[in-house]
């Protein structure tokens, strides 16, 4: 589908070469925009619980390219969130607990600070609070996962234009009586406290809060993270310079720790329309790199048997706790190549500015 829609968009190229135009067709479309979606402790399996459940289908399917990324952090063979994100947000390998920093406390440039350093759009959805790990180690640089106040008053202070999640309280009931959401509104951000309210936004800085601390798991937090991942891209992609945004499929790590298959399937396949909302994006535009990935496993899922007509299955986890195995990697649209064969957490960096364009 999608050689056949680049073949269709070069039509007119060539026709214009054959009226004598001596500029040649694109080989390699660059790459403008990249969305990197993290599910939160997705494993191989928890991506097959959503395929099974979904009785055979997954958007995922539309990947171009597969790989594996190793996900081990500075201290420890099972990395928790916080170095399992900085690893890929900053290119560098922490100690279980700490943001954007190296172990030592240094702290280092994210992708998303460098793709607005060099003047592209950049936001973050999650279904979690925005002060989370995943989000937090794309905007903060603290020594503890912990330190949500910090965080936040971090990524107000940060060039982000979207970003959408929880952890209203983290911006508006501090314990230094300062409040955020109110900077930013100075700033220039519409603030939104509802899916209505995101919805009804059509350009400029947004932040949504949509919740005190972290959503509801899925359905009762709805279609949040589909329509904002959608709401999200529409915005950012008003600067043609380009745009970077991350997205969290939060809770699939929830489910695991849970030890319960539901949970992991529902939260997989809410990501799975997320992920969905991104490839169509990318199909169209052609200029969009898809990169979808994990921090982690979590739990040691197992599926024992499944049935592809009912959707049912039978799994065993082995720990309530995170494993330390890799992790797949989809990729979808220009560049998509470069996110083949084992690799490791810390390389997604360096691969996404060398496709940007970007010099360190
Ligand atoms: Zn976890």
């Amino acid at each position: 589908m999608y050689q056949k829609i680049k073949s269709f968009l070069y039509l007119p190229v060539i026709l214009f070469l054959f009226w004598g135009c001596t500029t040649a067709p694109e080989k390699d479309p660059h790459v403008r925009n990249v969305i990197l979606l993290i599910g939160d402790g997705m494993g191989l399996t928890q991506m097959y619980a959503g395929y099974t459940a979904n009785k055979g289908s997954l958007a995922l399917e539309r990947s171009q390219y597969v790989g594996l990324a190793t996900t081990f952090s500075a201290n420890r063979y099972n990395t928790d969130s916080a170095a399992g994100g900085t690893a890929i947000a900053c290119g560098v390998k922490t100690n279980n607990g700490m943001l954007g920093v190296t172990p030592d406390t240094i702290p280092v440039k994210s992708m998303l600070e460098y793709a607005a350093d060099f003047g592209l759009s950049t936001g973050m959805v999650v279904t979690c609070e925005l002060t989370h790990a995943t989000p937090a180690a794309f905007v903060s640089h603290v020594g503890k996962r912990t330190e949500n106040e910090k965080i936040a008053l971090q990524l107000s202070h940060s060039k982000i234009n979207v970003a959408i999640g929880g952890g209203r309280k983290y911006f508006e009931e501090r314990t230094d009586a300062k409040n955020l959401t109110d900077s930013m509104r100075a700033k220039g951000f519409h603030v939104a406290y509802s899916m209505d309210e995101v919805k009804a936004v059509q350009e400029g800085n947004l932040l949504g809060l949509l919740a005190d601390v972290a959503q509801e798991r899925y359905p009762a937090r709805g279609e949040m993270l589909p329509e904002s991942v959608a709401k999200a891209i529409n915005i950012l992609n008003k600067n043609k310079k380009g745009f970077f945004l991350m997205v969290e499929g939060s809770f699939i790590d929830s489910g695991g720790h849970a030890n319960d298959h539901e949970f992991v399937a529902n939260e997989m396949l809410d990501f799975d329309r997320a992920v969905k909302a991104a490839l169509d994006f990318a199909e169209l535009d052609g200029h969009t790199l898809v990169i979808v990935t994990a921090d982690h496993e979590t739990g040691g899922m197992t599926i024992n048997s499944g049935d592809l007509e009912t959707g049912s299955m039978a799994t065993s986890f082995s720990t309530k706790g995170h494993t330390g195995v890799p992790v797949p990697v989809y990729a979808f649209g220009p560049g998509a190549e470069t996110f083949t064969g084992i690799f490791d957490n810390t390389d997604f960096l360096p691969k996404v500015l060398k496709l940007y364009g970007i010099n360190p």
